[in-house]
């Protein structure tokens, strides 16, 4: 990101770290105008947000699922940019599965009547929490609604949820 011929000691930009938060910084800043510059202890970008290649397989060090589109919507069009004309983001049913070394597994799932019936599944005896943890969810959903501009139609969309 740096263009060490272009820049000044008054639009130069230093980000350490190359996770997700730090990417990010430095795409708000270089959007801004400043020769950015990121720095990260590791070999590979992404902190928690990269994998690792085994065997031909790769695994996710950390994020499995985009909880939030919009915030990378948003970071995309700080940048004039357009997320989703660069990224080919769908849909996965199920999100993931878990297997166990028994041969059991657990399909997670954002369709709720399918997760009631995978954790029913597994043991009955969990459902009343994940009916509480959806509960927590949604009153999460109303605090990240309180502390951020909003349409009206995103909140309209809520009650039809509820
Ligand atoms: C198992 C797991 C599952 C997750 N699942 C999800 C999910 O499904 N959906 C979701 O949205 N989020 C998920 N998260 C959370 C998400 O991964 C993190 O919120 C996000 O990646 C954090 O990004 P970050 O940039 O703040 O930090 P990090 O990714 O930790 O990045 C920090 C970077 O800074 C570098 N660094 C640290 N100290 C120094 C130093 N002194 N000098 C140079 N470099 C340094 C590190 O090497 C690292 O690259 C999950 C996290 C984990 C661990």
């Amino acid at each position: 990101m740096t263009n060490p011929d272009q820049s000044t000691q008054d639009n130069r930009a230093v980000v350490i770290g190359a996770g997700l938060g730090g990417l990010a910084a430095a795409m708000r800043l270089g959007a801004k105008g400043y020769a950015v510059t990121v720095l990260d202890k590791l070999e590979r970008v992404g902190g928690r947000g990269s994998s690792i290649t085994r065997d031909g397989h790769r695994f996710d060090l950390g994020p499995t699922i985009v909880t939030m589109p919009k915030v990378f919507e948003s970071l995309w069009a700080a940048c004039g940019r357009d997320f989703h004309a660069d990224v080919d983001l769908r849909p996965l049913e199920p999100f993931y599965e878990i297997r166990w070394p028994d041969g059991s597994y657990f399909r997670a799932s954002g369709d709720d009547e399918k997760m009631q019936s995978e954790v029913e599944r597994l043991n009955p005896a969990d459902l009343p929490g994940l009916t509480c943890k959806n509960s927590i969810t949604l009153k999460m959903s109303w605090l990240y609604f309180i502390h951020n501009p909003f349409l009206i139609s995103d909140v309209l969309a809520i009650i039809v949820l509820i």
